[in-house]
């Protein structure tokens, strides 16, 4: 029977629970039955074809707003230079229905309400999941309420506001203390709170796994790049990976490189150092808003991981970072500073002789740059302001200058 594991200790709970953590304060996750049996069938969508591998038993079209089915790429010579990886690939999660890979886990919660029939959901968001499960919520006559910190960027906020959901924006003293909070409240109003760990989204990142799987036909990547916080995507991708592996579909599993940003590395830190315990981060800044959790619930279990299957794990600074999104931008991918960092983790990892330069590598690209805006400040921008009748000289000076650049590449 269908059922919640916690991830460490090994001790079942139901799999309707409305707790996210089991009472030791481990990540749950959803045990199904006879994975070893587990087959691939016939179907037009992802959770179709691999339904086997899903706990649900409410599946409808109508609650989908086209998630998953993105790109997998080569990351092309550009990114191939500035990390010194011969085998680079992009998995653009930017592409999703509203711009994040979050939109994989929320299909998966509307599936768990809509079998619940509960007719409203909550999260706690720094903005993506917010946004995405609103879009879902509307998308399935499902209310959506969604509790944000106050330093929420406009854009996010308007994004999940638009969808017709609750905003509920709380003062507290950082964002760990204001989930903590919130979480408290699940059973006093019997509500199911969903946030970046839950068990039910990680069964959708899990369709993340048997996507590439389809787009590899087959093969499996040596290592696969996720900027973590709430720790929900990088252990979902796993999952996946782990059930194709007992299912025999598969012959090896892939390694997760586990990135954070330095200024707030709970997860990161704690692996380097050999701890078994995550390191809590509290009154940090960090441009890269989307992985903000400085003390992930559950965040054991990645440490724990890391260490059973060879996991790597590499931080970033600030100024990393933002070199890294202008440089993913040039290449053609515009995607939130959280994304970025993978690039630079990477490239560190490779020139620190961890990653081989043939070895495969995914670099998972979470979010898209459409919602932080203001995070392209100190982007040097050609930007100029012409008028019908000047508009002649500038061309002719644009023109110039673009000349001037292509002969002096051509001299390099
Ligand atoms: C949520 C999010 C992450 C972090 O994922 P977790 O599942 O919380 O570890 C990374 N990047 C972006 C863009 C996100 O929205």
């Amino acid at each position: 029977m269908r059922k919640l594991i916690s991830t460490i200790s090994k001790k079942e709970y139901p799999f309707e629970s409305l707790n996210e953590f089991s009472d030791n304060g481990e990540s749950l996750e959803v045990y199904v039955p006879k994975i070893e049996e587990a087959k691939i069938r016939d179907g037009k969508y992802l959770w179709e074809r691999f339904r086997d591998f899903l706990p649900f038993q409410f599946f409808d079209s109508n609650c989908s707003l086209g998630e998953g089915n993105t790109p997998l790429i080569p990351a092309g010579r550009k990114l191939q230079e500035v990390t010194g990886l011969k085998n680079l690939w992009i998995k653009n999660e930017a592409q999703n229905p509203t711009g994040s890979f979050k939109d994989r886990g929320s299909l998966t919660t509307i599936f768990m309400a809509k079998e619940m029939r509960e007719r409203f959901t909550a999260t706690v968001s720094t903005g993506n999941m917010g946004h995405s499960i609103s879009a879902y919520g509307a998308r399935a006559g499902i209310k959506v309420i969604v509790f944000l910190p106050e330093f929420v960027p406009q854009e996010k906020l308007l994004s999940m506001a638009v969808h017709g959901a609750i905003i509920v924006k709380v003062k507290a003293e950082d964002y760990s203390a204001m989930k903590k909070r919130v979480l408290e409240l699940t059973n006093k109003y019997n509500l199911r709170i969903v946030t970046g760990n839950n068990p039910i989204r990680v069964e959708g990142y899990k369709l993340e796994a048997f996507e590439m799987f389809e787009q590899m036909e087959g093969n499996v990547p040596d290592y696969i790049a996720v900027p973590t916080s709430a720790c929900g995507h990088i252990r979902g991708i796993f999952k996946g990976y782990r059930e194709l592996f007992q299912a025999g579909l598969t012959k090896k599993l892939p390694k997760m490189v586990v990135v954070q940003a330095k200024n707030n590395s709970p997860i990161v830190k704690a692996i380097k150092m050999g701890y078994d315990h995550i390191i809590p981060f509290k009154n940090f800044h960090t441009i890269a808003e989307a992985i903000t959790s400085g003390d992930p619930p559950g965040g054991d279990e990645i440490i724990h991981k890391a260490k059973n299957f060879g996991w790597l794990a590499e931080d970033v600074e600030e100024k990393e970072i933002v070199e890294a999104q202008k440089i993913l931008a040039k290449s053609g991918f515009f995607v939130e500073p959280s994304s970025a960092t993978v690039l630079h983790a990477v490239k560190k990892l490779r020139d620190a002789g961890k990653i081989k330069d043939e070895e495969m590598v995914v670099l998972v690209l979470t979010g898209s740059g459409l919602k932080q805006f203001e995070a392209l400040k100190g982007f040097k921008l050609d930007i100029f302001e012409s008028d019908t009748e000047k508009i002649d000289k500038d061309l002719n000076y644009i023109m110039e200058k673009i000349n001037d650049e292509k002969g002096k590449n051509r001299k390099e």
